[in-house]
């Protein structure tokens, strides 16, 4: 069950606890590098991102953004961007009002705006907001932590009977910003249902701890995400292993996975990651789910490796075609099973299921359709036949959109 909060709405997409967890992503480009930000925003909305943030830390940046809006929507690109605003944003937003209109909501992280007028720098980046009718996101990161709130609340517990170790403290006070400066914006004027709240840490068990707390405080949506999750695997295990949890215990209402990618690597991976999470937690559907077995010992040479690898792959490119034109397709579960010992009953769980004849089976494969044998397919064209049964189980299931 979803934790309960108030809708929060950005641009044409809707968060909280009434609608699907949101996938969203942030662009690695130079804001003012119009052009190479408008071709990532694509990519990352073609993956699937239906939130995109941008940094706007600069002059340039600012300027920029209204002229990265009217492109993307030049190539019929509507998603919302957001503005990842530190320690000028109440300059920028009140200096570039086009920038300010063109966003679809400013992220504010209230350890960043600012040493001697941090409150009146807040306010004033709120007031924008309120001026635009735009809503929030104030995000409060362990490595920016206010710290004047943070030596005040070590000090207090300093002098306490049974004082908290320092990282627990460390915790509430990344709580207690994030619900003080959501109280200040309220105060200031900025609607209950114009704020999304977060508290990244970069550790998966911080990560756990810091957001059962925040969601224990109030009913606002909450953006999921471990920050400086890394490179490789272990950013993606990290930030599975975290977001995960929290998911499954109905907190978060949108997700970013924060992954550091190589050298001229694929930023759309943190989308597939994101967009994976949730499938695999069975929270949403982006994609027809592939069931493959490892292989072991009992599988024959790299025939079902093969198999499985082209079934995927026919998939994954076919998926853009299918997704235009079958509703409803993203909730497709095929098998590819390497033998009989597993094969014919987890087929029989998908849509439809191959199982492959493991070492000394009988050279045929039976193909199960929704739990019934449908017919066994032999020979050397095993997966061009498969795919075509699944071709025809496609266009006979799924309503054309
Ligand atoms: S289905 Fe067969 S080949 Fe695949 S892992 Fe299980 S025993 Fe091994």
């Amino acid at each position: 069950m979803r934790r309960k909060t108030v809708t929060v709405k950005i641009g044409n997409i809707k968060i909280g606890s009434d609608y699907p967890v949101v996938v969203q992503s942030m662009t690695n480009t130079d804001t003012a590098d119009i052009n190479k930000t408008v071709e990532q925003i694509k990519a990352l909305t073609l993956a699937g991102s239906e939130l995109v943030r941008v940094t706007v830390n600069n002059n340039a940046a600012a300027e920029a953004v209204p002229k990265i809006v009217t492109k993307l929507d030049k190539l019929n690109i509507n998603v919302p961007l957001i503005g990842d605003f530190h320690y000028n944003g109440h300059l920028l937003l009140k200096k570039y009002t086009d920038c300010a209109k063109a966003l679809a909501k400013y992220r504010i992280n209230p350890g960043n705006v600012g040493t001697r007028h941090r409150d009146a720098n807040f306010t004033t980046i709120i007031e924008q907001a309120i001026t635009n009718n735009k809503p929030v996101r104030i995000g409060v990161n362990w490595g920016s932590l206010d710290q004047q709130l943070l030596t005040d609340m070590m000090d207090e517990n300093s002098k306490s009977q049974s004082p908290l170790d320092a990282k627990d403290v460390m915790i509430n006070a990344m709580v207690e910003s994030a619900i003080r400066s959501a109280k200040l914006a309220e105060d200031v004027g900025l609607p209950h249902d114009h704020i999304i709240l977060s508290a990244k840490v970069s550790g998966v068990l911080d990560l756990i701890r810091v957001y059962r707390k925040l969601a224990a405080e109030g009913d606002y949506p909450l953006h999921l995400g471990l920050t400086e999750a890394g490179m490789g695997n272990k950013g993606i295990i990290a930030s599975t292993a975290g977001l995960s949890p929290l998911l499954l215990d109905g907190i978060g209402d949108t997700i970013r996975v924060s992954l550091t990618p190589k050298p001229g690597g694929d930023r759309t991976q943190e989308v597939q990651v994101a967009q994976q999470v949730l499938q695999s937690l069975e929270i949403r559907n982006f994609n027809p789910q592939v069931t493959a077995c490892p292989g072991c010992g009992r599988t024959t040479s790299t025939l079902f490796q093969k198999l499985a690898d082209e079934i995927q792959t026919h998939i994954r490119t076919q998926m853009p075609v299918w997704r235009e034109k079958y509703n409803g397709i993203e909730e497709l579960k095929v098998a590819v099973m390497g033998c009989v010992v597993n094969g014919p009953g987890e087929s029989r769980h998908a849509n439809i299921g191959i199982s492959l004849p493991g070492t000394g089976e009988a050279p045929k494969a039976p193909v199960y359709i929704d739990g019934i044998h449908a017919q066994t397919l032999k020979g050397a064209n095993l997966a061009d036949e498969f795919k075509i049964l699944l071709q025809e189980y496609i266009d006979k299931r799924y309503d054309r959109n």
